[in-house]
């Protein structure tokens, strides 16, 4: 992920599980000119091609 204030790379710092399929992640801005700590979320949207296995219960990490 790319800082959106200056485009430098970024460090993820933390992320928080909201939900098993949705996580916050903290990002700190790598340039020290910047330093810009932000939030990004990633979320699962669909499957591309379904799992061998298939469970009834969420996926959990
Ligand atoms: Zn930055």
């Amino acid at each position: 992920m790319r800082c959106p204030n200056c485009n430098s790379n970024t460090l993820v710092q933390r992320t928080y599980v909201i939900t098993p399929y949705l996580r916050d992640i903290v990002h700190r801005c790598r340039n020290e000119d910047c330093c810009h700590i932000f939030v990004t979320q990633q979320e699962f949207i669909r499957s591309v091609v379904l799992p061998i296995t298939d469970t009834d219960s969420p996926v959990t990490a």
